[in-house]
């Protein structure tokens, strides 16, 4: 998408549509901008027959042929009081829709005024909207059935608003890139977006970016450096599993850093403990955590943020074969301890236990965080609505549900209390890795735990919200890049302190 501005309304060219936005009060409806009332003519008589009323989200087209724009939408914004920028991003997402299937390549748009934000910020959220709506998926399709054929928006333009507010839309486009990127990976085959494949692009984000560089640990380097806990999880699978160190500096004459750690288990069948029909469909889903990782390092080098990130990604799929890992086997990790499989399904926080401390050990973050689709029962806790989240550190964890709310990425913090770690106790091994449906996500969160000092570390279980079972908002297809927004967000307000 690609965005533009022009100060005043009079220098606007001709497009192939003008977006105007209302409020909806409780006996009328108000134009969102004072230059609405320019309008009048057009638009009052669809309010006084009450064909369109303001309320969120409503559409109504015009064809007026007085305009340099063809068609004219007038948009519902709602309550004017109740207007947040999340507001903003899903009205505006609506017109992205509606223009799916026609003849519609221009837009215009008048920016409504919202009390409380800055016009940076309104221009952004529409920008954001507008942009992640306009995402599809095609590449599997027939190309008489492509969708590109569908989604022609190419120009918004935004009308009567200053050149700091193109600059806000730009920045948002930049991060949009980053989350198409990660929907990419996501919603494409398993066996081509395979743990050799992460790395090949991990490896890309440093050709593509100087202030990037990547190392991907092969089979053999992932054996010398004793991971067994991620050669344990690859045992079965056809292909090689792969652990990218991703170190990005943006702020080179500081030494702290934050590591980000995505699991990547391209393809989850739950291993000996094979999934069910019902569980097993989505499971190429099982690498958002990388993905978000993946996009999370693209957005912040090309945005070129003051501050230090490592991305770690463990990556394998876990899959069936004569020597897959067994349930009753002991195998022993990074860190040093060793785990009893108890259910070969719980791979998630196996890998991603050798690489918390692997990050740990040799880049002593000031905070780890990780991101995970790692259990169903965070799905049947908070749906797809919600990432629950679990944090050692209250300041960290603050920062990350601050974030969430800018973005709409929400959090909802879950406990990690010491007696979990009870349920983890093994008669043979050091710990085991599963105990049953049992507050199923809080036990897995405090497994990871136990491979780490004390580093100021958060767990994200994006299990619900990284892969849609229906479109939703601004989110056309299954994979919605959750996680890259929030982090951006966070790691931005890290710069400015
Ligand atoms: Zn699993």
């Amino acid at each position: 998408m690609e965005f533009s501005i022009v100060t005043s309304m009079s220098k606007r060219k001709p497009a192939d549509l003008l977006i105007l936005p209302f409020w909806q009060e409780s006996k009328s409806v108000k134009g969102a901008h004072s230059e609405c009332a320019q309008f009048s003519k057009l638009t009052s008589e669809s309010i006084k027959s009450g064909d369109f009323s303001g309320k969120e989200g409503e559409l109504l087209v015009l064809y007026p042929d007085s305009l340099p724009e063809k068609r004219l939408i007038l948009l519902g914004l709602g309550n004017a009081k109740k207007c947040g920028l999340e507001t903003l991003r899903r009205t505006f997402a609506t017109v992205t829709k509606a223009c799916r299937g026609k003849n519609i390549t221009s837009l215009h748009v008048l920016v409504p005024e919202v009390t409380n934000f800055s016009e940076e910020a309104i221009a952004a959220a529409i920008a954001e909207g507008m942009s992640l709506a306009s995402y599809y998926f095609d590449e599997l399709k027939a190309e008489s059935l492509k969708e590109d054929k569908m989604y022609r928006v190419q120009r918004i333009t935004l009308l009567g608003v200053k050149p700091s507010s193109l600059a806000a839309c730009q920045k948002v486009e930049t991060v949009v890139q980053a989350v198409n990127a990660a929907r990419d990976l996501v919603n494409r085959n398993a066996d081509q977006v395979n743990p050799e494949n992460i790395g090949k692009f991990a490896k890309s984000l440093e050709k593509e970016y100087k202030s990037i560089k990547t190392t991907v640990l092969t089979r053999s380097e992932i054996e010398k450096n004793k991971m067994g806990l991620l050669l344990a999880v690859s045992r079965g699978a056809s292909c090689d599993p792969s652990f990218s160190i991703i170190e990005y500096k943006g702020n080179p004459r500081s030494k702290e850093c934050t590591a980000i750690v995505g699991k990547g288990v391209t393809y989850d069948t739950g291993g000996l403990n094979l999934k069910p029909t019902g569980g097993i469909e989505t499971m190429k889903c099982d690498m958002a955590g990388a993905a978000a990782v993946l996009g999370t390092m693209k957005a912040i080098a090309a945005l070129g943020l003051k501050v230090n990130v490592i991305g770690a990604i463990p990556s394998t799929e876990n899959a069936i074969g004569p020597v897959s890992f067994k349930p009753g086997d002991v195998y022993p990790s990074f860190s040093g301890k060793t785990v009893e499989i108890t259910n070969t399904d719980a791979e998630g926080r196996l890998i991603l236990a050798d690489a918390v401390a692997y990050v740990e050990k040799h880049f002593s973050p000031k905070y780890i965080i990780d991101l995970a689709t790692l259990t169903g029962a965070m799905v049947i806790s908070l749906g797809e609505e919600a990432t629950g989240f679990f944090t050692n550190d209250d300041k960290l964890g603050k920062a990350l549900v601050e974030s969430g709310d800018a973005t709409n990425e929400l959090l909802w913090r879950m406990p990690l209390y010491p007696e979990y770690k009870e349920k983890l106790r093994s008669t043979i091994a050091d710990l085991k890795n599963w105990n049953g449906r049992d507050a199923g996500s809080c036990v897995a969160a405090t497994f990871i735990q136990q491979f780490m000092n004390d580093t100021p570390w958060a767990h994200l279980d994006i299990a619900g919200t990284a892969y849609l079972s229906k479109p939703k908002l601004y989110h056309n297809t299954n994979a919605t890049g959750v996680g890259i927004r929030l982090l951006v967000n966070f790691f931005e307000k890290m710069e400015k302190n």
